[in-house]
């Protein structure tokens, strides 16, 4: 199946031998129900500050940072971060005429996410002539149908070169404050290096996932053995630095938390290496099928200009539900949607599919998720249920309670423990913090007015993208912060890149010194979000906890902190018809 030429598995629920007519629909949904209620009473939200002992869970292990002296300067636009979003903010604003940009980087280089998570097996999931962004200008032709987390950064480097992003980069570098100064008309950016850079603008582009989360474990510092998270991989103790096997891992007893989208791509190559593997697993993932593999060098070669386009939205029109005359992904993603498959039968399919995969009935049974499909984000591989046939791979179900506690050898769970050389945090990144707290930084705007106390209890913004009394910023959104969400996140980094560059153009080409959001354009906005914000609760409050509902319990998230009720494609008509409109309404200027 897996021939890499497209998605064969059509009729996934009758090739996976499921017979519709004998499914009971109602002992599936009570048994929903009962793993829902067994998981929301355990605490799943503490995590521990990444300080003192802790700092190492965070600390960049694949470049050293480079002395240098402090920059004491004044450009057109600050971007916080240099990942895709802050790329694509760049080359966005220089298509419209700005050029002195700096973009700053904790970390080492440009690619974001993907400097990051260098993990083994670490790839994308959404295909890669829909996720690489702008194949048509540089002309590059993705290896595989899913491109490979070191593909992705390398050609996140190239785009960088190509439009000379990285002059004024400045890396290994922290934004540790921003102050708008009245007088000036001016954004002042502070770092951790002593940096002063005064800009007309400034992008915050900090990306969703950019703290790694390690949960608060108790006896989590008792345990002696080795530990990193997967964004930190420590290639020096595993090997395998050049994507070859993980050879310091032969003769060690290796242990992983986490079953998520990162786990499924990781526990593969940790098995291959490992002397024996331990998967600590809370709630199994819905591991549907991936089909990898190379592209055809020559696959674009015939297509018209434009081509790309067409496929972003072609994609995203299907995610969101939309069903086109022809799917051009045909993949996982585009399948379920484009079949308007019952989620129960597509469910019961993927169960089945662990039957057909797994040969030991305990461990299959363990692996089967039980909610509905799209209560957690789906996962793609065609290795990782096969993993556990392997006779030095053991799975540890924690019955959605999660592991008990560490001690100087290992892990226990149901009382035993589990001895381990290594350890890996799988889990995830923190999601749902108070705006700031992701940050790291506070934004201090007009009349001293914190962002901190402005988002103390909800997100408000005009387009999900500016927030009255902070002038001439953009913040690209992330989860939940009134804008438009897709599985194919770089279209909307992209969108919105675009979206702030033709603000900050129109701000200019006024003769006007900043743009700030009128109070009431702004509170019509948050309105429009709140007034959606339960239109999808039922299903939420059906799922088992995780971070799309609030760990389960959706009164933790202020009604405002929501999406906007758009799906994607409308919601970026929708501002590309305000921009086409002309006059800006809902922005105020100081001229
Ligand atoms: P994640 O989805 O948050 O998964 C974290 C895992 O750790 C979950 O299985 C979670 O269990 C488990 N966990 C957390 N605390 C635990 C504890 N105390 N005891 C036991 N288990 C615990 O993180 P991720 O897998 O790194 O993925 C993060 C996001 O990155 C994804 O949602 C996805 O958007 C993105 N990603 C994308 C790709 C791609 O292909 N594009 C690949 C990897 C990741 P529960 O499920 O019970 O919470």
């Amino acid at each position: 199946m897996p021939d890499g030429k497209g998605f064969e598995a059509m009729d996934f629920v009758a090739s996976a031998g499921v017979d519709p007519e004998r499914v009971d629909a109602e002992a599936l949904r009570e048994r929903y129900r009962a793993e829902r209620a067994h998981r929301v009473d355990t605490d799943r939200t503490a995590v521990v500050e990444l300080t003192g002992e802790r700092a190492r869970w965070a600390a960049d292990p694949f470049t050293a940072p480079v002395p240098r002296a402090p920059v004491a300067d004044t450009v057109e636009l600050v971007v916080v971060g240099a990942g895709f979003g802050g790329l694509l903010t760049a080359i966005r604003f220089r298509e419209l005429g700005f050029t002195r940009i700096r973009l700053i980087d904790t970390a080492g280089d440009v690619g974001g996410v993907w400097y990051w998570n260098r993990y083994p097996g670490a790839m994308c999931d959404v295909d890669a002539l829909t996720y690489l962004p702008r194949l048509e200008e540089t002309g590059y032709v993705p290896r595989d149908r899913y491109a490979s987390a070191g593909e992705i950064l390398d050609y996140a480097r190239t785009l960088a070169a190509q439009h000379d992003l990285t002059d004024l980069a400045l890396f290994h570098t922290t934004v540790t404050g921003l102050r708008w100064d009245e007088g000036a008309g001016r954004w002042m950016t502070t770092t951790d290096r002593g940096d002063e850079i005064a800009s007309t603008f400034v992008m915050v582009a900090d990306g969703y996932f950019n703290r790694p989360r390690i949960p608060a474990i108790p006896g989590l510092d008792d345990f002696r053995g080795h530990t990193f998270h997967t964004s930190r991989w420590d290639h020096a103790y595993t090997g395998g630095a050049d994507g070859g096997p993980l050879t310091g891992l032969a003769g060690r007893r290796v242990g992983v938390i986490g079953t998520g989208a990162t786990a499924a791509q990781v526990v593969p190559p940790l098995a291959r290496g490992a002397e024996h593997l331990v998967v600590f697993q809370r709630t199994p993932s819905t591991v549907g099928v991936r089909a990898n593999g190379p592209l055809d060098p020559g696959v674009v070669a015939d297509l018209a200009p434009g081509w790309q386009q067409e496929r972003i939205h072609n994609f995203n029109a299907i995610v969101s539900g939309r069903r086109q005359p022809v799917d051009l992904v045909r993949d996982g993603w585009t399948d379920y949607h484009q079949a308007q498959r019952a989620n129960l039968l597509h469910m019961e399919a993927l169960r089945a599919r662990v039957d057909a995969t797994v040969d030991d009935p305990v461990t299959a049974e363990a692996l089967k998720p039980y909610y509905a499909y799209f209560c957690t984000r789906p996962v793609f591989h065609d290795e990782y249920l096969e993993t556990f046939n392997r006779p030095n791979t053991t799975l540890v179900d924690t019955g959605g309670r999660g592991i008990e506690r560490l001690t100087e050898r290992g892990v226990v769970v149901g009382g035993e423990e589990y001895a381990l050389d290594c350890l890996v945090f799988a889990t995830g990144f923190e999601y749902g913090t108070a705006y700031t707290r992701k940050t790291g930084f506070d934004v201090v705007g007009r009349d001293g007015l914190r962002l901190s106390e402005k988002y103390a209890t909800r997100f408000s913004t005009l387009h999900g993208l500016m927030s009255r009394g902070f002038p001439n910023l953009f913040m690209v959104p992330g989860g939940n912060m009134q804008s438009a969400v897709t599985l194919n996140v770089l279209y909307t980094l992209d969108e919105n890149a675009l979206h702030a560059a033709h603000v900050a153009a129109g701000t200019r080409g006024r003769g006007a010194r900043c743009f700030d959001v009128d109070a009431e354009a702004e509170e019509k906005w948050v309105a429009e979000c709140v007034a959606h914000a339960r239109d999808n609760a039922e299903f939420l409050e059906s799922c088992t906890p995780n971070r799309f509902n609030a760990e389960g319990d959706l009164s933790r998230r202020a009604l405002a902190n929501a999406n906007h009720p758009l799906p994607v494609l409308e919601f970026f008509d929708l501002l590309r018809a305000w921009r086409d409109e002309g006059s800006m309404p809902g922005l105020v200027f100081d001229e």
